[in-house]
């Protein structure tokens, strides 16, 4: 009964990182969000104290967290406060890099579809994933 049901999760593998990556990219746009909130001032009451908006916020993003492998996401923070501004995980399109615009080798790109991975830019280090 165990190797059945190990060699069942192994199969669907690929589509458990797909997934992660789809709600990786779901948390991002919530930061910006975020980020872009807090760029303009204190939604609330313009005191540094968490109003309750921000309190929503905090709760939401939590739960958007919860469901994520704790590895991706640790990895998505470093990149997102150090050395890359913005967007940490970004689409590939026309097998072009979204966050640096550099094109992709064919090796990634294989890498992506297979999806056995995380890929990530060879230029820029960004978190890649195929739309
Ligand atoms: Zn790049």
């Amino acid at each position: 009964m165990g190797n059945k049901t190990k060699t069942h999760i192994e199969a669907e593998d690929t589509m458990v990182l797909s997934e992660q990556l789809r709600k990786l990219s779901k948390l991002q746009t919530f930061d910006n969000r975020m980020d872009s909130l807090y760029a303009q001032g204190l939604p609330d009451d313009g005191s540094s104290r968490l109003g309750p908006k921000q309190k929503e916020f905090l709760r939401e993003r939590r739960t958007m967290v919860r469901k994520l492998d704790d590895g991706l996401v640790n990895r998505y923070e470093r990149m997102r406060s150090s050395r890359i501004r913005g967007n940490a995980i970004v689409p590939v399109v026309n097998d072009v890099c979204q966050g640096c615009h550099m094109a992709v080798t064919k090796s990634l790109i294989a890498e992506l579809l297979n999806g056995r991975s995380l890929v990530t830019c060879e230029h820029c280090g960004r978190i890649l994933y195929l739309e």
